[in-house]
C-alpha cells in the first residue's frame, strides 16, 4: 500500500535542520526560528482575482526560517531546498529585482521597507516540507516565514492580531507580485498568516473580511487526501494571465467592476447579455470562439463563488456529503468552463471517486499541481495506491499523496 505521510511528521526535523544548517552556513546560532504553512484551497478556485470568496486551510507542511538580524541592509539567505546561499543588497531590490527563489525573500523585506517600516538585513536559513511548485503555496510559506521573522526581529508587531497579520499578508503579496513577478491574488498569504487549527478560512477577496469555519473531518471518520500530481504546472506561460484577462473582459462587457458583482440569481440573463455583447463587437467573425469563451469563464467564476457559500453552509450544518458534491461540481466547472485542469488532475480525481471519495477536485491554479479528495479514513491508503497505479499505467511521474489536517498560521517556534 502507498505510504501516506501523516501530519507534520517531519516538523522536528525541519527545526533541527534549520538550526544546524544556520550554524554551519553563518557560523552562529540563529536569533530565533519562525515558520509559516503552505495551504490547500478547499473550494473557490480562480475567484480571488475576481474579488470573490475562497476557503483555504493551512497545511501541516511548513517552511521554517532560522534568522539573525543584521545591522546593515544585506540579505544573506540559504535555502536547504535550493542548496545554495544567495546575497542581495536590499537597497537595490526596487531598481533591479533579484531573480530566482531569493526574490520571494528579498521581496518581503523590500515591501515592508516600502511601507516605511524600519527593516534591515538578515542572515536567514530556510527549510521547507511544503512541496515546491505543487500548487500548495510554498512561495507564500517562504514569504510569510521570513515576514514573521522580520516582524519580530525588527519590532514591527505584525503578528500581534489579525489586522496586523493582514497588513503583513499585503506586504507578502507585493513581494510576490512586484518582485518575484508572479501575479497571484491574495489568498495564499492570507491563509498562511490567518488560518487557525481545525478551521478553514473564509476570505472575502473584495472586502478583505475573514471568518473561521470549523473543518473537522475526523469527527466523521473522514480525511482530506492531497495528491501532488507532480505534473509541471505552467502558470507562468501565460495561461493564468489569460484567465485573468478573460475575467476582466467579461466584467467589463457586463459593466461591472468584477465578476463578484454578478448576482448568481441573474446569471443566466448575464450570460445571454455577455454573449450578445461579444457578438456585437465581433460581427464579422462568427468563428471567433472568444464570445463563448467569455461566457464559460464567467459562468465558472460566478458559480464557483456560489459553491463557496454553499460549502460554508454545508460545513456549518456538518453535511460533508454536500461538501463532496460541491467539490465534484467545482472540478467539472474548472475542467470544462475554465479549462485549467489537465489529464493528471482529472485522473487523480476520478480514481479517488472510484475509491470511495465523497468528492474530489483539482485545487490551486491548475495545469498540474494538486488534487484533494474527502475520503473515509480507511479508504485513504487504498485511494492513494490506486492513484499511484493509474499514474504508473499512464507512464506519468509517480504522484505523492498525503493526509492533511487544518493547521495553524505563521508563528515564532523558538
Ligand atoms: P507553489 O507556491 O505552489 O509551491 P510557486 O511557483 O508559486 O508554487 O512557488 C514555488 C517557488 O517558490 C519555487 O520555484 C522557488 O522559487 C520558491 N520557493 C518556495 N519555497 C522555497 C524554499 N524552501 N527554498 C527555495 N525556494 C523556494
Ligand atoms: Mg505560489
Amino acid at each position: 500500500m502507498q505510504d501516506i505521510a501523516q501530519d507534520a511528521a517531519s516538523a522536528p526535523d525541519r527545526v533541527d535542520v534549520a538550526d544546524a544548517t544556520h550554524r554551519r552556513v553563518f557560523g552562529e546560532a540563529p536569533a530565533g526560528m519562525w515558520s509559516a504553512p503552505g495551504r490547500v484551497n478547499l473550494i473557490g478556485e480562480h475567484t480571488d482575482y475576481n474579488e470573490g470568496l475562497v476557503l483555504p486551510i493551512a497545511l501541516p507542511q511548513r517552511t521554517t526560517a532560522a534568522c539573525t538580524p543584521r545591522r546593515d541592509r544585506l540579505l544573506r539567505v540559504h535555502s536547504v531546498q535550493a542548496g545554495e546561499t544567495v546575497e542581495v543588497d536590499l537597497a537595490t531590490v526596487g531598481a533591479s529585482p533579484p531573480r530566482g527563489w531569493v526574490s520571494y525573500v528579498a521581496g518581503v523585506l523590500w515591501a515592508l521597507a516600502e511601507e516605511g517600516l524600519p527593516v534591515r538585513g538578515l542572515d536567514a536559513t530556510v527549510v521547507s516540507d511544503v512541496p515546491l511548485g505543487a500548487g500548495l503555496s510554498s512561495s507564500a510559506a517562504l514569504e510569510c516565514a521570513v515576514g514573521a521573522a522580520a516582524s519580530d526581529l525588527f519590532g514591527l508587531g505584525l503578528l500581534s492580531d489579525d489586522a496586523a497579520r493582514a497588513r503583513l499578508a499585503k506586504a507578502c503579496v507585493r513581494a510576490e507580485n512586484e518582485v518575484a513577478g508572479a501575479m497571484t491574488g491574495g489568498m495564499d498569504q492570507s491563509a498562511s498568516l490567518l488560518c487557525r487549527p481545525g478551521h478553514a478560512l473564509l476570505l472575502d477577496c473584495r472586502s478583505g473580511e475573514t471568518a473561521h469555519v470549523p473543518f473537522d473531518l475526523a469527527a466523521h471518520d473522514l480525511v482530506l487526501l492531497v495528491t501532488d500530481t507532480r505534473a509541471s504546472h505552467a502558470l507562468n506561460d501565460g495561461q493564468y494571465e489569460s484567465r485573468r484577462r478573460a475575467s476582466e473582459a467579461a466584467a467589463a462587457a457586463l459593466g461591472v467592476r468584477s465578476l463578484r458583482e454578478v448576482d448568481p440569481e441573474r446569471l443566466p440573463a448575464a450570460l445571454v447579455e455577455l454573449a450578445d455583447s461579444g457578438h456585437r463587437s465581433h460581427p464579422a467573425d462568427p468563428a471567433d470562439p472568444g464570445d463563448d469563451e467569455l461566457v464559460r469563464r464567467a459562468r465558472h467564476v460566478v458559480t464557483e463563488i456560489g459553491r463557496v457559500r454553499a460549502a460554508v453552509r454545508a460545513l456549518e450544518r456538518d453535511d460533508l456529503d454536500e461538501v463532496g458534491h460541491l467539490f465534484d461540481a467545482s472540478h467539472a466547472s474548472l475542467r470544462d468552463d475554465y479549462e485549467v485542469s489537465c489529464p493528471e488532475l482529472d485522473v487523480s480525481v476520478e480514481v479517488a471517486r472510484s475509491a470511495g471519495a465523497l468528492g474530489a477536485r483539482m485545487t490551486g491554479g491548475g495545469f498540474g499541481g494538486s488534487s484533494i479528495a474527502i475520503l473515509p479514513t480507511r479508504s485513504a491508503g487504498p485511494a492513494a495506491s490506486a492513484i499511484a497505479d493509474a499514474f504508473a499505467e499512464h507512464g506519468w511521474t509517480a504522484p505523492r499523496s498525503f493526509v492533511v489536517t487544518p493547521s495553524g498560521a505563521a508563528r515564532r517556534d523558538a
